[in-house]
């Protein structure tokens, strides 16, 4: 049998960073086990839909590697992989269990329901739901006379409801929990088919893992509880229901609580592969894309939150990942987002990758109106790539090497500079002048200053603040050597006027 899976988001907002993880998982159980990965959009709440969601969800699976087999714009032979195009085919699903005697029709208004919601919480009732204790006392097939609800249904009047068994057990087997039991007395009669004829999740869901031959549902912890409701139903139609497995929370970087997009913001970090610009609060959100990650870092980082390979082992590339994964070793406890660990990732994958393949994301993190040739570039990122973490802080952090410092660290200067160092510095500049390559001129510059018993500690720093501005960045002759001799001699003359004017 071949393993299909898929990634079900509802395209209700940007794609969370505990969706990329379940999109992740779904991709590498496919991919491992040579299956297929498909993306289905579950847009049957037309209230909740969000201009650009869909577009955002495809472009961060693209930007991640994460690209469907299947989906809306992939192809496939069980589109459409839309469900509000799907429309149509619920509805008879629903009926069937109407007939059968596990659905009903339910034509209560909304006032009916409050005032009924009310009733139950004046009784003393927690949870005031629609289920098999209430449902005799309202208004639905039910209980009407059969004419009446005839009447009212071909007047499209009314919802179905699912009929959940009185105080049955209803058992599942989980891959992370093994089984999980739920009494059908804490379960409502969930709503299956609205009054517009569009199924709600619940009925779509079970419907389309069906039809689209779905073997493993890999989904998030909250749909744990809607999973008894899916069992019954795959039961009420004679389907064979798919493995279940629900994969923990990503909790806050505090550890407490469930990780939200407002948590981004406060500190200071993306919940979003992309950035999310949010019409309705006016607020931009922070994507891992324009802060600076690698995608495939950034999977690194998202597949052990919930998920080892049962050793250390932390780095791996994608092919790594599908060779380990496996539903097993998913745990069962939230998993800490640690913002640290993230960009430890990013500069692991850095320091890992050659010179060459990080050309591209580099120059397309480059401030805008920049020009640098690619060989100096890519100099630039092999001296840096140790000591930077994001994209954006080759330029930020090596800002020295892409123009002449605008000011000196005064306090370091004044600290060591005296223009009696001059003659020194002008035979230290002449050897710089004469140098063909950065060792002999380190040695030079070393055994001269040895020779006149001068200290390393005080001409080396303020040669690297000439350069740099600060006591910052890679091996001092290795800067002097890639920014040629012309750069170097002229911030040289520029920095002694500048240090003769702070020391005064
Ligand atoms: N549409 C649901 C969501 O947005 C899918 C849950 C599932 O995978 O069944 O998360």
């Amino acid at each position: 049998m071949s393993i299909r899976v898929r990634f079900a988001p509802s395209p209700t907002g940007p794609l969370h960073i505990g969706g990329v993880r379940t999109a992740l998982y779904n991709y590498l159980l496919a991919k491992k086990e040579g299956g297929t990965f498909i993306l289905r959009i579950e847009d049957t709440d037309q209230t909740r839909l969000v201009e650009g969601a869909e577009d955002y969800i495809k472009e961060s699976l693209e930007w991640l590697g994460l690209t469907p087999d299947e989906g809306p714009g992939y192809g496939g032979d069980y589109g459409p992989y839309r469900q509000s195009e799907r429309k149509d085919l619920y509805a008879q699903y629903a009926q069937q269990m109407v007939e059968q005697g596990n659905a009903y029709y339910a034509f209560d208004t909304p006032d009916e329901l409050q005032a009924m919601r009310k009733e139950q919480e004046a009784l003393g009732h927690h949870s005031a739901k629609y289920d098999a204790r209430i449902r005799m006392q309202m208004r639905n097939s039910l209980t009407l006379p059969a004419e009446e609800s005839d009447i009212l249904i071909a007047a499209g009047e009314g919802i179905i409801r699912l009929k959940m068994p009185h105080d049955e057990d209803v058992s599942f087997v989980d891959l992370v929990r093994e089984k999980v039991t739920f009494n059908t007395s804490e379960l409502d009669d969930k709503v299956i088919l609205k009054k517009d004829g569009m199924p709600t999740y619940h009925l779509a869901n079970i419907v389309d893992d069906h039809l689209m031959k779905i073997t493993h549902v890999i989904r998030g912890e909250e749909w744990l509880s809607s999973t008894a409701h899916h069992v019954l139903m795959y039961r009420f139609m004679g389907w064979e229901a798919p493995h279940f497995t629900h994969l923990p929370l990503i909790l806050k970087p505090t550890g407490k609580g469930k990780l939200s997009k407002r948590d981004g913001a406060k500190f200071g970090f993306a919940v979003f592969p992309l950035e999310w610009h949010d019409k309705k609060e006016d607020v931009v959100y922070a994507g891992f894309r324009e802060d600076g990650f690698d995608p495939k870092a950034l999977l690194n980082f998202l597949v052990l939150l919930g998920w080892n390979p049962g050793s250390d082992e932390e780095i791996m590339t994608m092919e790594r990942m599908i060779k380990l994964f496996s539903l097993s070793k998913i745990v069962k406890s939230g998993a800490r987002f640690d913002v640290d660990k993230s960009s430890w990732f990013n500069q692991q994958y850095l320091m890992n990758t050659a010179d060459a393949d990080l050309l591209a994301p580099v120059k397309a993190a480059m401030p805008e109106g920049m020009t640098v040739e690619d060989s100096y570039l890519q100099t630039v990122i092999g001296l840096m790539k140790e000591r930077v973490h994001k994209y954006g802080d080759f330029y930020t952090e090596g800002s020295f090497f892409f123009s002449a410092p605008e000011s000196y660290d005064d306090k370091q200067v004044k600290k060591r500079y005296k223009p009696e160092q001059d003659a020194h510095f002008d035979a230290i500049k002449s050897m710089i002048a004469a140098s063909s390559d950065s060792a002999t001129l380190a040695d030079q510059v070393k055994g001269y200053l040895k020779d006149n018993e001068l200290k390393m500690g005080v001409y080396l720093p303020l040669l690297r603040i000439m350069m740099c501005g600060a006591l910052k960045g890679p091996d001092l002759f290795d800067i002097i050597f890639s920014l040629g001799k012309d750069e170097v001699l002229k911030r040289y003359d520029a920095a002694l006027v500048a240090f003769k004017g702070m020391e005064s």
